[in-house]
């Protein structure tokens, strides 16, 4: 036996790099290598990192080191260099430790209402709720080689990721998936598990999350801060397990009363699949005001604060949080006296969700007499009620890609018929316009395991339903199924121009004739055009002579004409819905379509906007359609404006050359017109002063 006693001396102590590093070169020998700290009995195996980071040895620890076996002196030797040198640290571009109870404050884009006080659920791809199953003593052992199989494509995915990470952001930024590859082939989890699926007779799903909420458990009681952040590593590792179980991907996780979602980013069929009955708010690192989850966590009426860079990383699941969407601030375990000023205020600002007046509903007339149609954009079924709730004049847009809830996973005919009939009921006389899948881009959805470089200008849209014919066939057949129960219409997302049109239309055709043939029930249904990128709006006119009806869809048409991704928050203040380029895209296609003698319907966020909204009366929009939420105020706006004042002002904003010029008519015009509905706070954010 050899045996020498050492200090930790890193700033960091033994974390998971450190750890990483000593498991390396302990395993180059034969003999076993164990630390043990002197001042409590804890030891750990040198060749296992779990058992290195149990011991939470923080800077100023002092170790014994044993070496058994028959190479044990330079086992030592090598073991106790490695100490010497610090375990190879860079000593510069360190984390500093998170303090205890530090108040921490981060600026975001709050993309909804309210204030909430909770704790961070967080959510890195979906944790899962998983279930006990008893597993015959026949299989066991192939219970057994199916966790295998899914360490060994764990592994797999992490070596690509780990290269990657080390291509693109250096060998410094790619030492994390080291540790991860280590926690996952650790004998005190991989050994664990299998003794537990034998002993327990249980499925291996429920084994890993046993032996993962353990090791999780014992190391949430470490004493160093920073050595117990590292516990959410380990929480990776089991979820990705956990995902290569289930074959799913990702799932919903099991809410506590007032869970508050952090993520890196949401996708929206995460948050449709989230028990929101418990969930209080969200906090994500990207996101605009247009992404999809925000428009869906306004819909919801959830607090929501976007763009909060790496906040994901500096949260624990637990943690106390404020999310306070008025001020686009989120705040980390903040101190007693904070959380007394807030509970304070939530108290009187939650999210304030108007209903609609009892019996008004319908379109709304301006004050000179222009009657307006007031749409609810509708993405998940659990928002059918509040159709009527909301006084809507029917569906102007329904998101249909979001009853897709997993990448991958499509719907069948059958299924999707289900849902279409349910909305042609729910949506009254007026009807409902089904727009065709919008997959790909940033909603992603995609079918593919190979990312695209650029998604939103990728296989997005119509594009993804003419090369996945299959695809879109099965949808058009349940829409047109589906349209012999209420009034149908269906829209083409995205289209570049005429060629997209009479491909779309040459499949809609086919399907009716196919049900016609087989003698399915089946109603024709009128056909449109989402118009929201350049080209579509330069030939509008060529597009309208083929289509029933225009959509116009703001939040693409910002996106596209600006060559602003939505979504990346880098960028936000790039993305100027009110930029000249804009105005005069919409301008064009309401202008375009009057003259063919087609309706348009404008449905991006500009129409949940009362004062965007009335720009759009002014440029000559008849039609919104927008969050349900929204459409009482946006009634009411209209209700007290006289559209030909508006359209004097937004001909004065399409003579602008530059989007602050349009903001300052907007800010200083609305305030002398109609200083009861657009006070200095009533404007959208980023008209405030
Ligand atoms: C739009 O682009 O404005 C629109 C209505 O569709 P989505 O937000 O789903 O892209
Ligand atoms: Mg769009």
């Amino acid at each position: 036996m050899s045996e020498r006693t050492l200090r930790v001396t890193g700033r960091l102590g033994l974390h998971a790099r450190a750890a990483a590093n000593l498991v390396r070169v302990a395993n180059q020998f034969q003999s076993t290598v164990t630390l043990h700290r002197l001042d409590n009995s804890v030891e750990a195996d040198a060749k296992s990192i779990l058992s290195i980071l149990m011991l939470a040895a923080s800077r100023g620890t002092n170790l014994l080191i044993v070496a058994v076996g028959i190479d044990e002196v330079t086992a030592l030797e090598a073991v106790c260099d490695l100490f010497a040198r610090n375990f190879d640290e860079p000593e510069i571009g360190e984390r500093q430790p998170i303090a205890v109870q530090e108040e921490l404050r981060c600026k975001g884009l709050g993309v909804s209402e309210g204030i909430v006080l909770g704790r961070v659920l967080r959510l890195q791809d979906g944790t899962r709720d998983v279930y006990r199953a008893e597993i015959d003593g026949a299989d066991l052992e192939r219970e057994r080689r199916r966790f295998r199989a899914a360490v060994r494509l764990s592994r797999r995915q992490l070596e690509t990721i780990k290269e990657r990470a080390e291509k693109e952001l250096g060998r410094g930024h790619a030492y994390i998936f080291d540790a991860h590859l280590l926690f996952l082939e650790d004998a005190k989890l991989t050994r664990d598990v299998e003794d537990y699926i034998v002993k327990e007779r249980a499925n291996a799903e429920w084994a890993a999350k046993v032996v993962g909420d353990r090791l999780l458990s014992i190391y949430m009681q470490i004493n160093d801060e920073y050595l117990r952040e590292r516990g959410s590593d380990i929480e990776d590792v089991i979820q990705r397990l956990l995902a290569n179980l289930t074959g799913e991907g990702r799932s919903h996780p099991k809410l506590s009363e007032d869970a508050v979602i952090v993520a890196q980013d949401l996708l929206p069929s995460t948050i449709a699949e989230l028990d929101l009955n418990h969930v209080r708010a969200i906090a994500t690192d990207s996101g605009g005001w247009t992404s999809h989850m925000s428009i869906i966590a306004r819909g919801l009426g959830l607090t929501a604060v976007v763009g909060l860079r790496d906040f994901y990383y500096r949260t624990r699941t637990g943690d106390q949080i404020i999310v306070d969407a008025q001020r686009g601030e989120v705040i980390l375990n903040p101190l007693a006296a904070t959380v007394e000023r807030y509970e304070f205020t939530a108290q009187t600002s939650s999210p304030t969700v108007t209903v609609a007046p009892q019996g008004v509903s319908g379109p709304v007339t301006t004050k000179n007499g222009i009657e307006i149609a007031l749409r609810a954009n509708v993405e998940l079924p659990t928002e059918f009620e509040a159709i009527r709730r909301f006084g809507a004049c029917g569906v102007g847009l329904f998101r249909s890609e979001f009853l897709l809830s997993r990448p991958g996973l499509l719907l069948s005919e059958d299924e999707q018929f289900g849902s279409y009939r349910a909305l042609a009921e729910a949506a009254g006389p007026e009807g409902a316009v089904i727009r065709l899948f919008d997959l790909g881009g940033e909603t992603g959805y995609e079918l593919s395991d190979r990312p695209e470089r650029n998604p939103a200008l990728g296989l997005r849209a119509i594009r993804f339903g003419l090369k996945n014919a299959k695809v879109m066939r099965s949808q058009v057949r349940a829409i047109l199924r589906a349209a012999k129960f209420g009034n149908l219409r269906l829209v083409i997302p995205m289209v570049a121009d005429v060629a997209d049109i009479r491909r779309a239309k040459k499949i809609i055709a086919e399907e009716l004739a196919s049900l016609s043939n087989e003698g399915v029930e089946h109603a024709q249904v009128k056909i449109g055009a989402m118009v929201e990128i350049p080209s579509a709006v330069l030939t509008a006119d060529k597009i309208a002579a083929e289509v029933d009806f225009f959509e116009l869809g703001t939040n693409d048409l910002v996106q596209y004409t600006l060559a602003v991704d939505r979504g990346n928050d880098h960028v936000s203040e790039w993305f100027r819905t009110l930029h000249p380029a804009v105005l005069f895209g919409i301008n064009r296609t309401l202008q375009v379509a009057l003259d063919s003698g087609i309706p348009t319907i404008v449905c991006g966020e500009m129409a949940s906007t009362p004062a965007y909204v009335v720009l759009l009366v002014g440029l000559g929009a008849v039609d919104l359609s927008m969050t349900p939420a929204a459409i009482p105020r946006v009634r009411s706006t209209l209700a007290q404006i006289d559209t030909a004042e508006a359209e004097v002002l937004a001909k004065r904003c399409l003579q602008c050359a530059i989007a602050d010029e349009v903001e300052d008519i907007v800010r200083t015009e609305f305030r002398i017109r109609w200083p009861q509905l657009f006070p200095p706070k009533a404007l959208p954010a980023q008209l405030a002063d």
